[in-house]
């Protein structure tokens, strides 16, 4: 095997430089960290599972026509993506009241929105990814009125959009979190795609039966069996490989 160039390594994912221009390859590693790193630890098979969700659910939003970075799935833990220069604001959609939001207004968790909310925060490890506003992200050049236009209203049809693909599979999609980036297009303009991941480690699925967590807050709250919840989102949206994915990653 060719030695790769390391590109950038992050909490849950290492990107290396892909075999063509404007290419990268994303790994999903098995790592988890929460509260901004002081929480560390392994979720055995996370990596395969998430690779495999993201895959899913990047291909069905772009059958919408939203434009992704996602190319194609190359093994169990790594994807062929666009390369994309990163828009360093983390939007976060919210349909039920959980998480820090509960926190820092005092809703209890569970409270049904009575419409969705945006929330923006900036992308930035060291100042823990402040809450911001629109103002901060056009006054700082984050980002344009247009380019905020045009990933705003990408955000508002994956949410409805995932909130169903969440439904059919009886979970409810209480919140998530998506990042955005740029690329130039074929016509040498410039284009705004969806990038990252969409997996359990940057959503909040409930069961809408038991509301039962399905999804990282397992392994930030210890509720333990966080590697089965990951396993059990994957088998409901009929994704997950014969015979799972926990044991062959055992040592
Ligand atoms: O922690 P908080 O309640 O703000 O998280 C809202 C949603 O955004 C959750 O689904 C969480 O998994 C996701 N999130 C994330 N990465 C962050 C912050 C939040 O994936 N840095």
């Amino acid at each position: 095997m060719s030695k790769r160039i390391k590109l950038y390594e992050g909490k849950a994912k290492v990107l290396f430089k892909g075999p063509e221009e404007g290419t990268v390859v994303q790994y999903f590693k098995d790592d988890a960290t929460a509260f901004n790193n002081k929480k560390k630890g392994t979720i055995n098979g996370k990596g395969v599972l998430n690779n495999i969700i993201s895959e899913f659910l990047m291909l069905r939003i772009g059958e919408i026509g939203i434009p992704t970075h996602f190319i194609k799935r190359l093994n169990m833990r790594e994807q062929l993506c666009r390369e994309v220069e990163i828009i360093p604001v983390e939007v976060i959609v919210r349909n039920v009241a959980a998480g820090s939001m509960s926190k820092r207004l005092g809703v209890p968790e569970g409270t049904q929105l009575p419409r969705s909310i945006v929330e923006y925060c900036y992308k930035s490890d060291e100042l823990d990814d402040p809450i911001i506003s629109e103002e901060h992200i056009t006054a700082f050049g984050w980002a344009s009125p247009q380019d905020i236009d045009d990933f705003l209203a990408m955000t508002l049809r994956i949410n409805d959009f995932l909130s169903g693909v969440f439904v059919g599979i009886g979970l409810k999609l209480v919140d998530f979190k998506l990042e955005f980036g740029r690329i130039v297009d074929e016509n040498g303009e410039m284009r705004i795609i969806l990038a990252d991941e969409i997996s359990p480690d940057n959503c909040r699925l409930w069961d809408i039966k038991t509301n039962e967590k399905m999804d990282k807050d397992r392994f930030r709250r210890d509720l333990g069996s966080v590697e089965e919840a990951y396993q059990e989102v994957a088998r409901r949206l009929g994704i997950l490989p014969e015979g799972g994915v926990l044991e062959e990653d055992k040592d």
